[in-house]
């Protein structure tokens, strides 16, 4: 007779992807007929899409050898060009050897946290911050902890009086646009945020893939591209949010030692991005333009931005609050006291609308109030549509 064992068990890292209440009711928002202000999803009908397959033409064309081949785990040298670029036109002089080229900045991010995090490690977040950073620090078992933020974001004082208690190994921040909140750090908050990471033993992890969609104000320097960090500081972005999500480019600039860890780990995980892709990028880049095609996105964008805000007083309990984003995707929202956002999206679903409740954002004990609208996907007659059906799912 054969005894079989038990079933080999999953490694204690592995997430649980078990079911979760909101995620069950966020499945029945794919029907067709929701309006939906639940994913982060860029508006498909404003994607590029004649340059870009223009640019996958040319380069199959003129170099299939090439771009059909493997290749170096650091990335298209001339896409890293066009990167560095970009980055010095925006006052961050970078050398494409400064940069790694990854799978998305989600891979970015698993990386980075692959390369410096020991388990048990604290890393300091924003509270609340990207759900899959969150996820991604936990996977590589650090202990993480919230940094109180306020309106502006994280407040220096209270990340001063964490560094020096936690002795945190790293600090994960969203300077633009905030994924969940919308919010933009100012110029003196990232001074402040500099001089307590100059003073810490911890990397700064800065993840701006929205920082391009701004629809007014100008450019505030990156945390990173202050000197006194230069030497702990990585900037994530990613060809996501200004070209298309579904070409899975992001990108890291990073001192040595972090690039060469992470070029490391990423032999290990897919020893390089899709070299067609990244070729693709490159010469669309080259060819096409890509600051008039960001001027459309960012006009259409800032226009939804405008027919959501203008909604939301008819739309959302009186007493409610929030945020006025100057870019991006996002307007987080806070109900009454009295008011669950999960049951209130188990309302709104019955009426045909849909937008994520704030709980898993959160690091810390979260704020059941809270919620999140992102206003891309959909044009103004539907978001003014989709106001009216929020409306009613609050009346009571
Ligand atoms: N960071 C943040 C803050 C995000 O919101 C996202 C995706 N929405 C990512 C990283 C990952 O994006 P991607 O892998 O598509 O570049």
């Amino acid at each position: 007779m054969v005894i079989r064992a038990d079933t080999p068990a999953l490694a204690s890292r592995a997430t649980d992807v078990a079911s979760s209440p909101v995620r069950d009711i966020l499945a029945l928002t794919e029907k067709s007929d929701v309006i939906s202000f639940a994913g982060g999803l860029p508006a498909p009908e404003l994607f590029d899409a004649a340059e870009i397959k223009k640019a996958y033409g040319r380069v199959l064309s003129e170099s299939p050898h090439r771009v059909l081949q493997y290749s170096t785990t650091e990335g298209d040298l001339q896409l890293r060009e066009a990167i560095s670029e970009r980055l010095a036109h925006r006052g961050f002089p970078t050398r494409p050897s400064d940069l790694m080229i990854t799978t998305g900045s989600q891979q970015a991010l698993s990386l980075v946290a692959s390369s410096v995090l020991d388990p048990g490690d604290t890393v300091l977040v924003e509270d609340p911050t990207y759900l899959a950073a969150l996820q991604c620090f936990r996977s590589a078992g650090a202990r993480v902890l919230p940094v109180p933020c306020d309106a502006e974001g994280i407040t220096p004082e209270a990340l001063h009086e964490l560094v020096a208690r936690t002795r945190p190994k790293l600090l994960y921040l969203i300077p633009n646009f905030q994924n969940p909140t919308g919010r933009t750090l100012s110029l003196d908050r990232r001074e402040a945020i500099a001089q307590a990471m100059a003073h810490s033993g911890a990397w700064l992890v800065e993840d701006d893939p929205y920082g391009e969609l701004r629809f007014e104000g100008s450019h505030i320097p990156w945390i990173s591209s202050l000197a006194s960090v230069a030497d702990r500081a990585v900037l994530l972005s990613s060809f996501s949010k200004i070209m298309a999500p579904g070409l899975r480019l992001g990108w890291l600039r990073a001192p040595e030692s972090v690039r060469r860890a992470c070029v490391g780990a990423k032999q290990a995980a897919d020893l390089h991005t899709s070299t067609l892709d990244q070729a693709a990028a490159a010469r669309y880049l080259k060819d096409a333009d890509l600051d008039s095609h960001l001027a459309r996105v960012r006009s259409a964008y800032g226009r939804r931005r405008d027919a959501l805000l203008d909604g939301l007083p008819q739309a959302l309990p009186a007493g409610s609050a929030w945020s006025t984003p100057a870019g991006g995707m996002f307007i987080w929202v806070k109900l009454p006291q009295e008011y669950d956002a999960t049951t209130a999206l188990r309302n709104a679903v019955t009426k045909r609308v849909a937008f994520v409740p704030g709980t898993p954002f959160f690091a810390g004990t979260p704020d059941r109030t809270t919620l999140r609208l992102s206003f891309t996907l959909h044009t103004v007659e539907e978001i003014t549509a989709g106001l009216g059906r929020l409306g009613a799912s609050f009346a009571r």
